[in-house]
């Protein structure tokens, strides 16, 4: 989904107010608690790997900025040489739009047969933003959620993600009791109170699947074994 152009995330962003593409992303195994991410990273056709290596090979969570890139590059993953050429607009999105706020993202979550739980996230962030800006994307608990219960990506304006508590407040939610559908809707109408709009996906460790939002519209599938591949956007 980052190297292909057609969502807010990798190839498809748009400059900060500064004139060039930063990008956030993150990534969490629920069963061993790991997880890495990178925030404003430049340079770099896919962060969620970059995120991976810092999960996978540092002691840390979150690398920023230029030490990002630079490790990403010790680790051997792969640069954007030319960004005036690589960087293209997400579809519905216009040349005359790229400072109006839009902004997207993509995420997945998944259960494995050992009932393994794991959410990843990467976006653009917000067109038209600050030079380093960083929103709920990179943000673990905020962006990206995964423990042993349930694995929970997040789109949606960042800022209000992020000060509505995040998705971590889902996984709490849930463990309060509440079922996964009504923790979404509590987390999202949080969100709208702030200000903002957003869309969650989520499994749990039984399989259950949502994908709830409270924006106009977000592009979703699912598939799994007890689960025919379903793809959507409104509805
Ligand atoms: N949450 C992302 C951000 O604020 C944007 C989005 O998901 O649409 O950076």
């Amino acid at each position: 989904m980052e190297s292909s152009g057609l969502y807010v995330a990798g190839r498809g962003s748009a400059p900060n107010t500064a004139g060039y593409v930063e990008l956030d992303a993150s990534i969490m195994d629920g069963a061993t608690r790991t997880a890495g991410s990178v925030a404003a990273i430049v340079g770099v056709v896919n962060p969620v790997k970059v995120a991976r290596a810092v999960m996978q090979s540092t002691p840390h969570v979150m690398l920023a900025g230029k030490g990002a890139l630079a490790f990403a590059r010790d680790q051997g993953l792969e640069q954007v040489h030319e960004p005036d050429s690589y960087y293209v607009l997400p579809v519905g999105v216009y040349e005359n739009e790229i400072y109006e706020q839009k902004h997207g993202t993509v995420g997945a979550v998944a259960l494995d047969s050992s009932g393994g739980l794991a959410a990843a996230t990467s976006t653009g962030g917000i067109f038209g933003k600050l030079e380093g800006r960083i929103g709920d994307t990179p943000l673990i608990g905020a962006g990206t959620w995964a423990d042993d219960d349930v694995a929970i990506s997040c789109t949606g304006m960042g800022e209000d993600i992020i000060r509505a508590g995040g998705v971590i407040s889902i996984a709490y939610r849930m463990k309060a009791g509440a079922t996964i559908a009504v923790a979404i809707d509590e987390m999202l109408a949080e969100v709208k109170r702030l200000g903002g709009d957003g869309g969650v996906i989520a499994v749990t460790k039984s399989g259950e699947i949502a994908m709830t939002y409270n924006s106009e519209g977000m592009k979703r599938a699912a598939v799994g074994s007890s689960c025919p591949l379903t793809v959507t956007t409104f509805e």
